[in-house]
């Protein structure tokens, strides 16, 4: 019998489990609510990106509902087929009319958007200049570009300045990106600062609002709305998988750019489109999102609840700039044990560790949304405080 040809995934699982960054998967068994059951335990959930509640909300259950008796489960094919519906392109429609630009292109999730525009609209002869916590999609779609990546200090528009005026001489187009809202932090991308530098230097300007759509600019609009920057970025790329509820990306921007990706990007022509239960969800979900604003007051007011109840009890939590909310711990094994032990007493607050975030700055990220109880919010202190003091990760 010959040797394993895996078996080196084995001793890297191993690996894992020694630098204490493995992790088993945990099983919901509810929907997903600010109390869930998981794992056979009922906890409060402080670990979704559900930012609105729209995950569960009755509208967009009665939207897919009907899509589904009226046009089945499944789509057929990929869009340029026969998998193009009516609705898919309601939908772009809906969505370019909320952004406030010429047109949207709705992709399978926030992750193909990114990947496969980046890698559409550039070829190797190009230069990428990208924060250096952009998301994993973004990081793909560069390499798949292989387009010159030159990545910038995380938030710094000076450096990220700095690298183009090196690249003024040097032929190729020039893409700057950002996060709107980075995933492990929760702060703001400096857009204010990033427009201004991708004009002088004629660079297109690029942004990832999966953490911002819903959340950020009126009726969750995202940053590029939030700072008031309507016009000035050429791409920009939401999801609908967060706080809209359901799944799925889109890019907005000019109709050429959408036509350009219609022909290009490589998710939209090579794998199926959204199912018509996911479209009708989403469409749902704008609605909700104009008619009632109160929801994402709701979700800055148990922000601020929240942040400002667990630095009273002590907590580094960083800026707060966003629901997301980390809770610096120190090493990934910290932050893994403090998480397991969390969920033990009945909070599911996920352990963030590296390579995710880099070595000494693992934390626990709490993410608020819309539909927590400040009695639920007060529990989750008490029991991260309880835990913390319990196995030494807080002073007091
Ligand atoms: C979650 C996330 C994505 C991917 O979105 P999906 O719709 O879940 O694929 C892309 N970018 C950032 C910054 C994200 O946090």
């Amino acid at each position: 019998m010959s040797a394993n040809p895996l078996a080196y995934l084995g001793e890297a699982l191993d690996d894992l489990r020694a630098s204490g960054s493995y992790f088993r998967l945990r099983e919901l068994e509810s929907a997903c609510e600010p109390v869930c059951r998981a794992d056979g335990r009922e906890v409060i959930n402080l670990a979704s990106n559900n930012y609105l509640g729209l995950a569960n909300h009755p509208k967009l259950k009665e939207a897919a509902e009907k899509a589904i008796r009226e046009f089945g489960v499944g789509s057929g094919a990929v869009r340029t087929i026969t998998g193009t519906l009516a609705m898919h392109m309601e939908l772009e429609r809906r969505i370019a009319a909320f952004k406030n630009t010429e047109a949207c292109v709705v992709f399978q999730s926030g992750f193909t958007a990114n990947a496969g525009t980046v890698s559409s609209i550039l070829t190797p002869e190009d230069h990428i200049i990208s924060d250096a916590l952009n998301h994993a999609s973004i990081i793909d779609g560069c390499r798949l570009s292989r387009a010159k990546i030159h990545v910038f200090r995380h938030a710094d528009a000076t450096h990220a300045a700095e690298i183009l005026e090196g690249l003024k001489d040097t032929p190729g187009r020039k893409l700057l990106i950002s996060d709107g809202v980075f995933s492990m932090d929760g702060d703001i991308g400096p857009l204010d600062a990033l427009v201004p530098v991708a004009e002088k230097y004629g660079a297109i300007m690029m942004v990832d609002d999966a953490h911002a759509s819903g959340v950020l600019g009126r009726n969750g609009r995202g940053t590029v709305d939030h700072f008031g920057l309507h016009g000035r970025v050429q791409v920009q790329v939401g999801t609908l998988s967060k706080a809209i509820g359901a799944l799925g990306g889109y890019v907005c921007g000019s109709k050429d750019l959408i036509e350009y990706l219609y022909h290009r990007a490589r998710p939209f022509l090579f794998s199926t489109s959204h199912p018509p239960a996911v479209t009708a969800a989403c469409l749902a979900a704008f609605d909700l999102l104009e008619q009632e604003p109160e929801r994402i007051e709701a979700l800055w007011a148990n922000t601020r609840y929240f942040q400002s109840a667990l630095r009273d009890a002590g907590f580094e939590t960083g800026p707060g700039q966003t629901p997301i909310t980390p809770i610096h711990v120190g090493e990934a094994r910290e932050a893994m044990e403090y998480s397991a032990a969390l969920f033990e007493e009945g909070l599911w607050a996920t352990g963030i560790g590296f390579p995710t975030v880099p070595k000494g700055k693992a934390r626990i990220r709490a993410i608020v949304t819309a539909t927590h109880t400040e009695s639920q919010l007060d529990q989750a202190v008490e029991i991260l405080g309880r835990v913390g003091r319990r196995i030494g990760l807080l002073r007091r």
